[in-house]
């Protein structure tokens, strides 16, 4: 069993990259990917102990993109195999991913204190390392007494839904796409099912797009999957000459229903032929 999406504490998940080589060892995992938001550097740090562990570490990461400029819908890319350390173009790009974050983030405490909320920017950083997110905002909210728990905390201030979200700039998949591949990497679609496109032929239109727009690979296997959705998305990838990738998506006690290689409640086993089909491009 592999597992191809996990997140540390350098992102948004509560796992120190120590701990979660600790935990795949433990586990018996025989291959995990760090895919953190924006970072690298949850990876850099695992990479040592992992290879003194014997553990198979793939280099990964998760990208916030949009589906066009006109079309804002929330698309995650992942991108494998980029090279390490990545090339500098691809680096100043994501420096700049990461100020829209901070911009963002900004934007969002101000809009909080507007409506009442005694938040500062340095307390909701405290809680993150590398990067600063919304769940971070979550937990800060909880903690004050804002929210009662994370989910809470969205509906009522963080989400599209809420009156204090605020827009971050993200590029388009496409440019995504671009970035990932010229970085050495292979992008592929994270987790289909939150295109939240109900009908079956215009999803797999759209990832035939992205797939004419250079996405290498689908992520068939993910927590969030039904065992019916993997199915067709892994029908989809081979229809459209997609590699199939998986993982849980683990993020630690920030979803705790969610574990290290077999997902959501045990609905995920990744096999290592997977992997090794990917490492084929
Ligand atoms: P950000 O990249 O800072 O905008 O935060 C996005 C992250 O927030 C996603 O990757 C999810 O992990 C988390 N998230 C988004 N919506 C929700 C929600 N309704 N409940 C809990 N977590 C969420
Ligand atoms: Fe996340
Ligand atoms: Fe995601
Ligand atoms: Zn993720």
């Amino acid at each position: 069993m592999i597992d191809l999406h996990t997140h540390t504490n350098e992102s948004d998940g509560t796992c120190a990259p120590l701990e979660l080589i600790d935990r795949a060892m433990a586990i018996g995992l025989e291959a995990l990917a760090i895919c953190d938001h924006d970072t690298f550097a949850g990876y850099d740090q695992a990479a040592p102990a992992a290879k003194s562990a014997g553990l198979d570490l793939v280099c990964g990461i998760e990208l916030s993109t949009r589906l066009s400029a006109e079309r804002t819908r929330d698309v995650h890319l992942l991108g494998y195999f980029l090279h390490r350390p990545p090339a500098r173009e691809f680096c100043d790009w994501l420096g700049g991913l990461q100020a829209g974050r901070r911009d963002r983030n900004r934007r969002l405490v101000a809009r909080l204190q507007a409506r009442g909320v005694e938040i500062e920017l340095e307390e909701v950083e405290r809680m993150g390392r590398s990067l600063t997110g919304r769940p971070h905002f979550a937990r800060v909210l909880v903690h004050k007494g804002y929210a009662a728990n994370s989910e809470e905390a969205f509906q009522k201030y963080l989400d599209e839904s809420a009156p204090s979200f605020v827009e971050r700039h993200a590029p388009p998949v496409t440019e995504g796409i671009r970035r990932v591949a010229e970085g050495g990497g292979l992008p592929v679609l994270a987790h289909p099912i939150r295109l939240g496109i109900r009908d079956p032929a215009a999803e797999e239109a759209l990832i035939g797009e992205l797939r004419d727009a250079g996405l290498r690979g689908l992520e068939a296997y993910h927590s969030d999957h039904r065992p019916w959705d993997a199915e067709r998305y892994a029908a989809v990838a081979r229809k459209l000459g997609l590699a199939v990738t998986g993982g849980s998506d683990f993020h630690g006690s920030a979803k705790p229903r969610i574990s290290l290689g077999t997902g959501f409640d045990g609905n995920l086993s990744v096999p290592l032929s997977v992997l090794d089909e990917l490492r084929k491009l």
